[in-house]
């Protein structure tokens, strides 16, 4: 293998490859990356050169060309890591209408024998793709659905900073269930029993009741034994709580972040949504009661659920309205958590958000009242004495104050209409995957 290179000058010196098409004939150009292709037509040499920013073409001929880049070119294993030195020479056969003619090249990693068909992703399966999802993430779809990802948490930390809320952090081990109901990943801490946050709600509202407005991008870890392509036992949530609002506020609020989201992702990732072959549109916004919810699906002839959606039913919603984030409001309150406000004949202020036919969040107006907390609590079988700390932070001036937490993948599969959410987690956490 050559020599490594000297990093501190290269790095002032690349050119990463998608620059190489806006640049003259002539000009000597220092690119790396990963040999995406190879090919051999009598005494030339093709290599497809890729870095993040796109593929150019290496062109070496025999005799004529710089020997070593030949022999490396002639003898290199796809995804290796190479530098290149060279000269951009027009060709109207090159995609993009250059190609480099290298004056040096070094090998800087050479690749294995691949687990992988790279060259046709399509005969691996998903388990195996994750197993390997280092070498999946060289591809350029996969590093599409990443780039669209990452400006989706930009855009909600400018929303919400441009509209005054502040970012906060929140504890993620906690010494009992912040909510009740789901089951949680226990821990040792330091001899006693610890648990895995299931979500950051209890403290995201001590902290709206003195902050007003507050957002996060929280890991949360749900025990549940479920094997369905939209839940993780690792997930992120965007979260959002504001003080003095009632469930409508935070509605309003939540359309208007989704659609900066996806204006954002428009505008930014149009070659990334090139890439996926996704048509994606800023969605309508629609409100309807538990109720009227109800009604729509059952004249469907579908299953609606009395005090939840079900599957089907959220999933028959999305059908009857496309492209839409669909508020359903005045949930009834026995399908709430405890923190969540009665409203009076059995409703609540609680909310879901449903978009293509999925739950993208829950939320609504939260009980700032210790006696309804307790009387909650009582109704769904748990101990106020185990929430004591959470009631007591009521008791010194708490306003009125509501919010919601909405899934980060969720969201992503929904925007970019892909079936499984393990696609679009880095490293997904399901019930068989704790590696890699
Ligand atoms: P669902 O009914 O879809 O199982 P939930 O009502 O249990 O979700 P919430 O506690 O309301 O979930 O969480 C808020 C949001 O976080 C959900 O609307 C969803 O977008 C996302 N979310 C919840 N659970 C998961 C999970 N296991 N995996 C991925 N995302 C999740
Ligand atoms: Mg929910």
């Amino acid at each position: 293998m050559s020599k490594d290179l000297d990093f501190g000058e290269f790095s002032k010196k690349r050119t990463y490859v998608a620059d190489v098409f806006n640049l003259e004939e002539g000009k000597e150009v220092e690119l790396a990356g990963w040999v995406y292709d190879t090919r051999a037509l009598g005494k030339i040499r093709f290599l497809m050169l890729r870095d993040i920013s796109g593929v150019a073409q290496i062109v070496a001929v025999k005799g004529k060309s710089d020997e070593n880049s030949f022999s490396l070119m002639d003898n290199i294993s796809r995804e290796s890591v190479i530098y290149v030195k060279g000269e951009i020479k027009n060709s109207a056969q090159a995609p993009g209408g250059k190609e480099i003619i290298p004056h040096e090249m070094k090998l800087i990693s050479r690749a294995d024998e691949l687990p992988i068909d790279v060259a046709d992703y399509s005969k691996t399966e998903l388990p195996k793709r994750l197993d390997y999802r280092f070498l999946d993430l060289h591809r350029k779809s996969i590093q599409a659905i990443f780039k669209i990802q990452s400006t989706m948490m930009q855009a909600f930390r400018e929303f919400m900073v441009s509209n005054g809320a502040i970012e906060a952090q929140f504890p993620s081990i906690i010494g009992s269930s912040s909510e009740g109901g789901t089951e949680l990943f226990e821990a040792n801490y330091f001899g006693k029993k610890a648990f895995l946050s299931q979500s950051c709600q209890l403290y995201k509202q001590m902290l709206a009741c003195s902050m007003e407005k507050v957002f996060t991008i929280f890991t949360v870890w749900r025990a549940e034994k479920h094997n369905t392509v939209r839940h993780l036992n690792e997930a992120r949530q965007f979260d959002y709580e504001q003080a003095f609002a009632d469930e409508f506020v935070v509605m309003e609020f939540l359309g208007e972040v989704v659609k900066y989201i996806i204006k954002k992702v428009l505008k930014e990732n149009k070659k990334e949504l090139e890439i996926l072959e996704v048509k994606l549109k800023v969605p309508k916004i629609k409100y309807m009661t538990f109720k009227e919810a109800k009604e729509i699906v059952e004249k469907e002839k579908a299953h609606c659920g009395d005090d939840d959606l079900s599957t089907e039913a959220e999933k028959k919603l999305g059908e009857l309205f496309s492209d839409t984030i669909i508020f359903v409001h005045d949930w009834p309150i026995k399908g709430k958590p405890f923190y969540i406000m009665p409203k009076g004949e059995g409703l609540s202020g609680g909310f879901d958000a449903i978009y293509n036919g999925m739950e993208i969040s829950s939320g609504g107006q939260r009980v700032h009242i210790p006696e309804i907390l307790e009387k909650q609590l009582r109704e769904r079988n748990l101990d106020p004495l185990d929430f004591k700390s959470y009631i007591d932070s009521f008791r010194y001036g708490a306003p009125p104050h509501a919010g919601w937490g909405m899934g980060l993948e969720r969201l992503t599969m929904l925007i970019l209409g892909i079936q499984n959410i393990r696609e679009v987690v880095l490293f997904p956490r399901d019930r068989e995957r704790l590696t890699p």
